[in-house]
């Protein structure tokens, strides 16, 4: 017998599982995979723990219950983000109940998820399955997706339907863009503030390259559109700029990390290299130079599923149409597997990435009851 959804939630939310691309923030998931597997295990599932390469600590779960060719996917990451502890109005690694909501870092994204999917499998006989049920429980989805990277390099057939547990409020999401960031660092020399010709000020020649990328963002907005999105052009955010030590040193380099979002069809490659073109001519002819640093991974758009009578069922199931979302997935990487994907889970992704991010307890109740009947209907006989 499983624990209460609510304790299983309070478990996981107390194993931290940070992955962020800044190495003084990222933690390992062990701590969740193994409880993953442990739960996963009570329930009859053969169950895999495969380590990322590298010695960070970072594992992903394959559990699969039942044998053969089709069957379900329910898939999540077991990472966090990053959180800053003095914004929280408590402790986020103590899953706190306030007047129905359930707060805590990763409850809404993404692991109420894995207790909902736990307690849906609880409820068949495994030797009432006709077509495997497969728990994956990814790591670093928030930093790198090198979990789901792995697993589509594995080239692993898990299945045919997936559903990924992102919180979506429950509306089943089809389509969406893709994101990478990049790091533009322009490099100058340092002197002495006193004297301007004693150095080149990389802060100036960054901001110059702010205002070009502003109005680049602009023209390539006028060229992609897609209205199926609530935002339908690509998006650039400045998310971070650093530089310079002291007023009274002339800054040798100024740094700017950019979140791009891509829609499905653009080139992650090609927007790179117009943006890396945009930078160039704006510093031709100037003192400084530049480079561009990938940060962290990227994630690719996603377009799908084909299969229409998956996404036929779950839209019934939801009693709403798929939908397409702001915010990347790793349901590139499952598509790449062979897998009909579709995104659909408990929570609001407006709580994600904050402090007091919760999940109400009636949400991981209903995403429980959907994830039950798509087992139902893919994984067993019954109708
Ligand atoms: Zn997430």
């Amino acid at each position: 017998m499983l624990p209460p959804a609510t304790e299983m939630l309070r478990q996981l939310i107390a194993a931290p599982s940070v992955s962020s691309p800044d190495l003084r923030f990222d933690q390992s998931n062990r701590g969740v995979i193994d409880q993953l597997a442990e739960w996963a295990a009570e329930l009859g599932f053969a169950v895999r723990i495969e380590s990322l390469p590298g010695d960070l600590g970072k594992a992903n779960l394959i559990a699969t219950l039942g044998e053969g060719e089709d069957g379900l996917v329910l898939s999540g990451h077991t990472d966090t983000v990053p959180y800053n502890a003095e914004r929280w109005t408590d402790d986020p690694f103590v899953l706190t109940e306030r007047e129905g909501k359930l707060y805590g870092l990763g409850t809404a994204d993404m692991k109420g998820f894995f207790a909902a999917a736990l307690h849906a499998v609880e409820r068949f006989d495994p030797a009432a399955l006709r077509q495997p049920i497969t728990i994956l429980g990814t790591a670093d989805e928030e930093s790198t997706m090198n979990g789901a990277r792995a697993l589509a390099e594995s080239g692993e057939h898990f299945g045919r339907y997936a559903i990924i547990g992102e919180p979506t409020g429950l509306q089943p999401i089809r389509k969406h863009k893709g994101v990478f960031y990049v790091q533009v660092a322009v490099g100058g020399k340092a002197g002495h503030a006193s004297n301007p010709a004693l150095g080149v000020n990389a802060i100036e020649g960054l901001q110059r390259v702010l205002v070009a990328l502003q109005s680049w963002r602009d023209t390539i907005g006028d060229r992609h559109n897609d209205e199926d999105f609530e935002v339908p052009t690509p998006t650039l955010n400045f998310g971070r700029i650093s530089g310079g030590d002291s007023p009274n040193r002339i800054c040798d380099e100024c740094t700017l990390d950019v979140d791009v979002r891509l829609l499905p069809g653009m080139e992650r490659q090609a927007v790179v290299s117009e943006l890396r073109d945009v930078v160039a001519n704006e510093l031709d002819g100037g003192p400084w130079t530049f480079d561009l640093r990938a940060v962290g991974g990227y994630a690719d758009a996603f377009s799908g599923p084909t299969d229409a009578a998956f996404s036929e069922a779950v839209e019934t199931l939801c009693g709403c149409s798929a939908k397409s979302a702001l915010f990347g997935t790793e349901a590139p990487y499952l598509a790449e597997l062979g897998l009909q994907t579709l995104v659909l889970g408990a929570g609001d992704i407006a709580v994600a990435h904050q402090p007091d991010e919760y999940v109400t307890m009636a949400a991981i109740e209903r995403a429980t009851d959907v994830y039950a009947k798509l087992i139902q209907r893919f994984c067993t006989d019954a109708p």
